[in-house]
């Protein structure tokens, strides 16, 4: 049985094909630049075995349908053996950013899920557009295959109203649904279930703090099994340090910039998601770049590690707060993943709360799933490697077989 799974983007198409029966990947493909003179289209079959092979183009790709078209006739190239005919996938799973207050699960797509998908634009304008464009032309390629829409805010759809109310007027939240939303929400309701097969344990009776740490960051306190709270606000740009985004400021900030700098709040709202974060404080925003340059003297790149990992460090005791027992702390993406220091720094100064790190443990690196903390350690600590792809696949399991 095979799944693919769209990731579509406002001038690109991310994408899977799984064998969901062994979940393994099939093929994995990218295509980039939709709209330009120049686009690229790349796809690498049967990645990670001893068949890899990868196939690289560049051609003009004018729109999302011919972005999906050019895709499908490299899946299904005899050669390559990935699928005979679009009816070989059983079903497709999209990513799609923003389901609002409409979505708490992934859910089959219909013309009222559409709708509501629609209804969301204003929420995550780029995103929630793109989304649907990729959704709209793969109903059309693939027209037998069930598709399922999983959305990276429904995991968080279970957070009390004192943890997604913000303190504004109230009509704003009745008519404008402004509240907190959260992202990132299939990662850390993957890690979450990872992490509970790990500790042996009913993810209904767990209490984790998940830590996503890539060019996007987040934190989310799970209480039993669910999201309870979460770092991102209304857009991803609330909470931790990110690659280029700020996380948390003082919302005063805007009437600043724009007294004293003549911003306008397109220009600030660019600044606070692309020139801020760790980029804004060095100017860099590859973790591995900022490593050498702190390494290498570079005062503002060990700025910026020191200013991350206190913010991680700051939301962790406030989420050890707000669940009180905390039974593990999962550390995922590329940063979360792969980088001892960073984790070592984020937990810094918590022992007291029962969180003891192995620093041998911490500093291993297999790319598998582990336990990081010492045998005593009250709160246990795992890296758990992220999978957003099996995770969408998964969800689309569970939809399309009840
Ligand atoms: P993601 O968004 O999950 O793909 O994470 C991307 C980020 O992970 C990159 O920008 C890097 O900063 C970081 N990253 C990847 N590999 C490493 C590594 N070996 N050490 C530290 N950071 C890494």
């Amino acid at each position: 049985m095979k799944f693919l799974v769209i990731n579509s983007g406002s001038s690109s198409i991310k994408y899977q094909v799984i064998d969901m029966t062994t979940e393994t990947v099939l093929a994995t493909g990218l295509v980039e630049r939709i709209g330009e003179t120049t686009g690229h289209l790349q796809t690498t079959f049967y990645p990670g075995t001893d068949q890899e092979r990868e196939s690289v183009a560049e051609q003009a790709i004018a729109d999302h349908d011919s972005g999906m078209r050019s895709a499908l006739a490299l899946l299904t190239d005899p050669e390559q053996g990935i699928i005979a005919h679009t009816t070989d996938i059983a079903a497709i799973g999209h990513r799609v950013v923003h389901g609002g207050e409409d979505f708490r699960a992934s859910t089959l797509i219909t013309p009222a899920v559409l709708a509501a998908i629609e209804r969301n634009i204003p929420l995550a304008p780029l995103h929630n557009q793109a989304n649907l464009d990729g959704i709209r032309v793969a109903m059309e390629i693939f027209a037998d295959s069930p598709q399922v829409a999983v959305f990276d805010t429904a995991f968080h759809q279970t957070m009390p109203p004192r943890a997604f109310h913000y303190a504004l007027p109230y009509a704003l939240y009745e008519q404008d649904r402004v509240r907190r939303y959260g992202f990132h929400g299939t990662s850390h309701r993957f890690v979450a279930g990872e992490c509970a097969r790990l500790l042996a344990k009913p993810l209904a009776q767990c209490n984790l703090i998940t830590v996503h740490l890539g060019n996007g960051c987040s934190m989310t306190a799970i209480e039993n099994g669910v999201s309870v709270d979460t770092s991102l606000g209304m857009t991803p740009l609330e909470g931790l340090v990110m690659g280029t985004r700020c996380g948390d400021v003082d919302p005063a900030l805007h009437l600043f910039l724009h007294q004293n700098k003549g911003m306008d709040l397109v220009a600030i709202d660019a600044m606070l998601n692309k020139e801020s974060g760790l980029k804004g404080l060095c100017g860099l925003n590859d973790m591995r770049d900022i490593h050498k340059a702190a390494a290498g003297g570079d005062e503002r790149a060990a700025l910026a590690l020191a200013v991350q990992t206190y913010r991680n460090r700051k939301y962790i005791g406030a989420f050890m707060a707000v669940l009180g027992r905390v039974d593990a702390i999962v550390f995922t993406a590329g940063i979360g993943e792969n980088d001892p220091f960073v984790r070592a720094e984020s937990l810094k100064g918590l022992e007291a709360f029962g969180v003891r790190l192995d620093p041998d443990k911490n500093s291993g690196h297999t790319g598998e799933a582990r336990i990081i903390s010492q045998n005593d350690s009250r709160v246990r600590v795992f890296v758990i490697p992220t999978n957003e792809e099996l995770a969408i696949a998964r969800e689309v399991a569970g939809v399309v077989q009840g």
